[in-house]
């Protein structure tokens, strides 16, 4: 009962199919609403089921997704072990979403803080979805730039960083993606700001500085109106004015920069979002302090520390605690002051050593990676290796050795793939050379063979891609064209007879002439390929007859 065992088969793979893909995309929402852990568990539901049916193509799918959430966990481990598994799948099946598989290994390894080597990543998947000039996938090679942006950004190299933001941009409108344009404007802007802070620890002229900061301003602006037309996304704006802020802090101008991180502060309130608010607060209460404000500044980093201990964000709760210890020392609270120090001084040490444990993970997680990409390159070069040799074997297979061309296999393959009937537009022609023999005789068989070389490359140069050019054995080729009447085979013939005769054949031998006969057949709808070249022979021993060095088409 084969045939309604295979229908159920396929029954249930597209079934499995419609519920993996809706099981991903559900985990894909639960992933934007920010329920990271109700995502894996449905992504790894998919993967089970996709296993369990033995189906490594929805695998490697679910692997990828799986991976890229295991980000947020964060579990780079994890995460890597997906998305490389991933990549080998598609990398098997030449697949093109490798690229996609190599693009999130990349931000997982800089999630990590190895941003080098998350760059070789990003620009071999950019390798992937650029062939030639044309990008195949703007979705991800625009994401690919950004996280070039992002990683080149990290490691101080801001001229990369600023050519990557910048290819982003008309890839994101490609895609209608006007979010993530404003975000790279962001981006572009915080790197002016690296800048006009660097150059104040540098003592760099004030034009100069001005300029970088105008830069800045103007990307915001670009990146405000951008956002009020296309986008309204309240965390963008949020984004957008925490940088103009932290810009006109950098340029001394304290006042500007309260309204406008006082604009991020409504924003992120108005978001819900704690670290957001937390970074704010955290930021009026600094500037307030350097103003002098200290009852002010006061007010808005112990708003800030109730919402750290709240949400339990340490990593945000240091730099404000050092903030609470300053503002209080110079209202002249010692007390006070030194409970914030040591609150300070406890969780500087807790992150030294949650630095150190991490680092040790990084390491033993780079022993891994290392092996995997190792292993990765060692099967993109065995790939490439067999593929070239398959090549040359195919060459050798169906070339003549000595000339070139085609050999009688190849032909004789061709022919048999023919219909019984030949077209019309279909035209044969037989070339003999004129007394080989003598040509043999006279000088040797190795300028004999030099001169069948020869023919053989003017052959070639002669033929387009779609024409067949062979040897049809000893001193005889057969030339196959399709697209042509009879009388437009024998022009071309013709062509050739007269190159060959003008042909430097000097060069092979002092003395040496060569000419050729040709016969020619067009098909006419009715006869088989074998029968058009028993009349092209017929037509060759005609021109031979009739003098040779010259063209016969078939009566
Ligand atoms: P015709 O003008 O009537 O064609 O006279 P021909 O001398 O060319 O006569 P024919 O076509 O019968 O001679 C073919 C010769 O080509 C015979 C053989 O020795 C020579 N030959 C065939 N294959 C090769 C080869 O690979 N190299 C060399 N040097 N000679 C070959
Ligand atoms: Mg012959
Ligand atoms: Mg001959």
């Amino acid at each position: 009962m084969p045939a309604p065992n295979q229908s159920d088969a396929t029954q249930s793979a597209t079934s499995l199919d419609v519920s993996f893909r809706a099981q991903l995309e559900q985990a894909e929402q639960a992933r934007r609403k920010g329920a990271i852990n109700d995502a894996i568990a449905l992504a790894a539901d998919a993967l089970a089921s996709a296993q369990a049916a033995a189906r490594p193509d929805l695998v490697a799918l679910a692997q990828l997704d799986l991976g890229n959430l295991h980000r947020y966990v964060p579990n780079a481990l994890e995460s890597f072990r997906l998305l490389h598994a991933a990549e080998k799948h598609f990398r098997e099946t030449a697949d093109p979403l490798i690229a996609k598989a190599l693009a999130r290994q990349g931000m997982t390894l800089g999630d990590m803080g190895d941003h080098t080597r998350a760059l070789d990543l990003y620009r071999e998947a950019l390798g992937g979805i650029e062939a030639g000039d044309a990008v195949t996938d703007n979705a991800l090679a625009a994401t690919c730039y950004g996280a070039i942006g992002v990683a080149c950004t990290q490691l101080d190299d801001f001229e990369q960083a600023e050519q990557a933001y910048r290819k982003a941009i008309p890839l994101y409108d490609a895609t209608g993606n006007q979010e993530s344009i404003c975000f790279v404007y962001n981006n572009l802007a915080i790197l002016r700001i690296r800048t006009v802070e660097k150059m104040n620890g540098a003592e760099i002229g004030h034009a100069d500085r001005a300029r970088v900061a105008d830069d800045a301003f103007a990307f915001i602006e670009e990146g405000l109106s951008r956002n009020q037309q296309h986008v309204r996304s309240i965390m963008l704006t949020g984004a957008l004015q925490n940088s103009r802020g932290n810009l006109l802090a950098a340029l001394g101008r304290l006042e500007e920069s309260l309204v406008a991180i006082g604009d991020a502060l409504s924003a992120y309130r108005e978001m819900n979002l704690p670290r957001g608010i937390v970074d704010a607060l955290s930021n009026l209460g600094e500037t307030h302090c350097k103003l002098g404000n200290l009852d002010q500044s006061l007010q808005y980093l112990q708003e800030a520390e109730v919402l750290v201990h709240q949400h339990q964000l340490k990593d945000h709760e240091r730099k404000l605690q050092q903030l609470l210890a300053e503002t209080l020392e110079q209202r002249g609270d010692a007390a006070q002051a030194l409970k914030h120090f040591k609150r300070f001084h406890q969780l500087e040490t807790e992150s030294q050593r949650h630095d150190t444990q991490r680092k040790l993970q990084q390491l033993a997680l780079r022993a891994e990676i290392e092996q995997a990409l190792a292993e990765a390159k060692r099967q993109r070069e065995r790939s490439a290796e067999l593929a070239a040799s398959n090549q040359t074997l195919d060459r050798i297979a169906h070339e003549d050795a000595l000339t070139g061309v085609s050999n009688r296999r190849r032909l004789d393959t061709w022919a048999g793939n023919q219909p019984a009937a030949l077209p019309t537009g279909f035209a044969v022609a037989l070339l003999d050379i004129d007394h080989f023999k003598k040509i043999n005789d006279t000088h040797s068989h190795a300028i004999g063979d030099a001169v069948l070389r020869e023919i053989g490359a003017l052959l070639k140069s002669q033929a387009r891609n779609e024409d067949l050019v062979a040897r049809y054995g000893g001193e005889e080729f057969v030339v196959v064209l399709r697209g042509v009447s009879g009388p437009q085979m024998a022009e071309r013939m013709e062509r050739l007879r007269a190159a060959v005769e003008r042909h430097d054949w000097g060069r092979v031998v002092t003395g040496l002439a060569v000419t050729t006969s040709i016969g020619v057949a067009a098909a006419d709808g009715a006869l088989a390929f074998r029968e058009l070249v028993e009349r092209a022979d017929t037509a060759l021993y005609a021109a031979k007859s009739a003098g040779r060095n010259r063209v016969v088409t078939a009566a």
